[in-house]
């Protein structure tokens, strides 16, 4: 049998914890499968940190998380925390991961689960069996470009800056992951920027076109300009299958894509850096969700996501494709059953409890595995 998988879990605030022990329960069950075992550590992060270890994420929880196959995280904040400085609160525990592990490809899914396909606020011939990947570089462009600021000018009005900035090195890594995804999928990749008005744009394109011609011809690329992008989504999202595209505008389409979906509840993501000599890529495993503290402590939060981010686990991280595949149809069955948490149930319907749900992805795993 292989070597244990070194897993850092890292529950955080909020309905983070609460998702999270239904993961547990998942690793669990595939340790007990005895395919793939793990090496599960837990720890602190967030304003779970800031109580426990006085900082959002202690030195030690970093190091953990560079050691590791893969980093699972629930989800940071909540009113508790709000008030402290910008530089101390939960939020800058999740940036220090992503900064530190250097996650640049932020990979988001929407799918439209046939049984949800009324959660959505489009007709359900346009979403029905939607499948799509949203490629977002994550560590670059607007966001963290130089120079950046507020200024009072001399006339005593201000002046807001931010600087878009990409250089070939930033784009070619982010491309290279999306054409790989597209390679494993459906063979097409669409890119999009604003070449007609930015130069990071046409640099963008140029250097996209570089690397298709380079090592990914028997991918089919496409180009679109980014606010077309937005309304081809709403239009036709069924024509997509890989979009790779640049932070600010991965921000927004990744969040018009994952509402066409639905439920926040449904959303899984995976954040990944470059391979290592051995392939091992750090990586960062999530739910699209915050910790939600209008129903923390309940035990209503859908913990549907966060076992979907963990089966986007096994297979970016341990090349489980099967086993991912396992708990992706545990899930598509436990809805078709019927199965709702509140937050994707029809109004005045039945619902369970996160555990409940959670109990339910593992009957179906065991009678998948039967
Ligand atoms: P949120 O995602 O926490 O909640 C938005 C709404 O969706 C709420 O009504 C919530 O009840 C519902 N919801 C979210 N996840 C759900 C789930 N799994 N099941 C059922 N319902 C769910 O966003 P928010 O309210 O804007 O933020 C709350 C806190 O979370 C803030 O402190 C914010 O900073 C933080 N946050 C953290 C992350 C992260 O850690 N990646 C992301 C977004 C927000």
């Amino acid at each position: 049998m292989p070597a244990n998988k070194k897993l850092l879990i890292l529950p955080g605030d909020g309905i983070g914890p609460e998702v999270m022990a239904e993961v547990r329960r998942m690793v669990d069950w595939f340790d007990r499968r005895q395919a793939v075992s793990f090496d599960v550590e837990e720890d602190l992060v967030g304003g779970a940190a800031i109580d426990g270890h006085g900082a959002p994420l202690a030195d030690a929880t970093m190091e953990k998380a560079m050691a590791a196959d893969a980093v699972l995280l629930g989800a940071v904040g909540g009113p508790k925390w709000d008030d402290l400085p910008f530089d101390q609160k939960p939020e800058r525990g999740l940036l220090r991961l992503r900064k530190e592990m250097d996650l640049y490809a932020n990979l988001r899914p929407a799918i439209c689960f046939d049984a949800l396909v009324e959660a959505s606020t489009l007709k359900p011939e346009v979403v029905s069996g939607l499948d799509i990947m949203i490629v977002r570089e994550l560590t670059g462009g607007l966001y963290f470009g130089e120079p950046r600021g507020i200024e009072e000018l001399p006339d005593g009005t201000r002046r807001g800056v931010n600087t878009q900035v990409y250089t070939t090195p930033e784009i070619e890594r982010v491309a290279r992951v999306a054409f790989e995804l597209a390679r494993k999928r459906s063979g097409r990749l669409c890119s999009a920027e604003k070449a007609n008005v930015m130069e990071t744009g046409v640099l963008w394109r140029q250097e996209v076109t570089r690397v298709h011609a380079a090592e990914f011809t028997d991918v089919e690329l496409t180009h679109m300009y980014a606010d077309n992008c937005a309304m081809q989504l709403v239009r036709n999202p069924k024509q997509f299958d890989v979009i790779v595209t640049d932070n600010m505008f991965g921000d927004m389409l990744s969040d018009e894509a994952g509402m066409l979906t639905g439920s926040l509840g449904m959303l899984p993501s995976a954040s990944l850096g470059d391979p290592d000599e051995t392939g091992r890529r750090q990586s960062l495993y999530e739910p699209v969700h915050g910790t939600a503290p209008d129903i923390a402590g309940q035990g209503k939060a859908n913990p549907l996501a966060m076992m979907l981010s963990f089966a986007m686990m096994l297979r970016y991280s341990l090349d489980l494709d099967a086993d991912a595949d396992l708990v992706e149809t545990a899930v598509k069955n436990v809805l078709d059953a019927g199965t709702r948490t509140a937050d994707i149930a029809a109004p005045g319907a039945e619902t369970v409890s996160t555990a409940a749900m959670g109990e339910a992805v593992l009957a179906e795993l065991d009678k998948l595995a039967a």
